[in-house]
């Protein structure tokens, strides 16, 4: 009976899908999520300015399309993606071109950035919210279209991966390739505490996520499509319930643990299949992609409107007003703060995104790009402080690694610039996840050094 017991409690929570829902090692910080979950997204006005750096994406920068005086209207591209790995860049404001700028990024990168000043007439906040998410998103109408129609739409629209790694949309979501894929993950996990960001988008414009799934799967000539989904999430759970059966897609519920929306980790507690090291999901057939950037591919496929907006999580106990917005990019994070009564008295710490994969910044003319999933800001008691001392081998760090690598071997590899050991200990499996780091006693800065690592793996690479 006891043993019965066992085994049911190890059940996982949905059967349309083959992993366990879950995955080994990872942390359970604390969620924090409902400062924010229960706020719905309120569209931003137009800002005075806004500053678009010519790389918000991976891969390389565009090349600017529009010169200082010019005049541009809302949406017109403004800037042309070069190279294959690349995104275009389009106007999020109607407005005149001033000079261009150098704006830093939180990453510490410094780069080019197209400023517009806004000027003229701007879609109203209820225009917007209508055209990016409101009406009838009826797909089948769209059914029609070849894989290679939705890519180019994708392309077209400069979509990038908006759960915070910026990757080119159009490069995930081909047709079908060398390498045939059969399964689309849908990520909906955002597993980083604070931000909800995912999760109103899915509880607030469900049907836009799946008309983007069911858009996306298409492409890629997939035979099945999963929306991953943590436990923490009921709302949005019900809410594409609701929808995924009509669509022909599944929900998949799964535990709450950090990292779970790491793409490997996701992939392993939904389909039971391991990403080999070094490799990509497409090499053992699956795409995957985050339930927001469904919903600008569904825009741009369906209404021919580019990336222009994204919503974001303003929260954190260091913020008056903690919000969902959906914000121009490019907007100073200086004026999003304000719209949300601005910063506590005991705010200490800004990030971009959330607490454990985020930068830390300090400047509010910093810029909200493609790849900002949300500003948190800690407070002197949210900050977690310990002292650094020496590493007292207590093997915290390699429990919880999910790459089942050692930090602290390659934290030290790194500090000592051993290039041979770097390799040794696959230093370019850490995605920076960060967990490490966050169960350390001796508060060592295990993430920044593998950074470091790898920065001079590059550096050696690029001689
Ligand atoms: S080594 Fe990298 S992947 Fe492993 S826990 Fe640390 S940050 Fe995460
Ligand atoms: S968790 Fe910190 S102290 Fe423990 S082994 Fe890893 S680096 Fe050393």
């Amino acid at each position: 009976m006891a043993l019965l017991k066992q085994q049911l409690s190890k059940k996982r929570p949905s059967s349309a899908f083959s992993g366990s829902g879950t995955f080994s090692h990872g942390v359970h910080p604390p969620q924090r999520k409902t400062l924010v979950s229960d706020v719905p997204i309120e569209v931003v006005p137009a800002p005075e300015k806004v500053i678009l750096p010519l790389l918000q994406h991976v891969g390389g920068p565009c090349t600017p399309l529009v010169k200082p005086k010019q005049k541009v209207a809302f949406g017109e591209l403004i800037g042309r993606g070069e190279g294959f790995i690349s995104a275009a860049l389009h106007a999020p404001v109607s407005g005149v071109v001033q000079k261009m700028a150098v704006t830093t990024l939180p990453n510490g990168r410094h780069l080019q950035a197209i400023v517009i000043r806004t000027e003229g007439e701007q879609p109203d906040a209820q225009e917007l919210w209508d055209q990016m998410f409101g009406g009838e998103w009826p797909v089948k109408t769209f059914q029609g279209l070849t894989p290679e129609q939705i890519n180019a739409a994708i392309l077209s629209a400069g979509i990038v991966g908006l759960g915070g790694a910026a990757f080119p949309t159009h490069v995930k979501i081909a047709p079908v390739g060398e390498k045939p894929i059969h399964t689309l993950v849908v990520n909906g996990c955002e597993c980083e505490p604070y931000l909800s960001t995912d999760y109103r988008v899915m509880v607030e414009a469900a049907e836009v996520v799946v008309a983007g799934a069911m858009l996306a799967a298409r492409a890629v000539g997939a035979k099945q499509t999963i929306i991953g989904i943590e436990d923490n999430k009921r709302e949005a759970i019900d809410a594409l319930r609701r929808l995924a059966g009509g669509a022909g897609l599944k929900v998949a519920v799964l535990k709450t643990k950090y990292p779970q929306g790491s793409e490997k980790h996701l992939i392993k507690a939904v389909l039971n299949r391991e990403v080999p090291l070094g490799g990509l999901p497409a090499d053992i057939g699956v795409a995957i992609s985050n339930v927001a950037t469904m919903t600008a591919v569904a825009r741009a496929v369906m209404r021919d409107i580019p990336l222009t907006h994204r919503v974001i999580s303003v929260t954190g106990g260091g913020i008056m007003e903690p919000k969902n917005l959906l914000v121009p990019m490019g907007m100073p994070i200086g004026g999003i703060i304000d719209i949300c009564g601005g910063l506590k008295k005991n705010a200490a710490r800004m990030i971009a995104g959330g607490p454990m994969m985020g930068f830390a910044f300090t400047d509010l003319a910093t810029p909200v790009t493609k790849g900002t999933s949300g500003i948190t800001v800690l407070t002197h008691e949210e900050v977690r402080r310990v002292d650094q001392s020496v590493c007292v081998r207590c093997g915290r760090c390699v429990d919880v690694c999910p790459m089942k690598l050692v930090p602290t071997k390659l934290a030290m590899a790194s500090r000592y610039k051993d290039l041979d050991l770097i390799r040794r200990y696959s230093i370019m499996a850490c995605f920076e996840c960060g967990s490490c780091a966050y169960v350390c006693p001796a508060g060592l800065l295990l993430v920044q050094h593998i950074r470091t690592g790898k920065a001079l793996l590059a550096a050696e690479r690029n001689k």
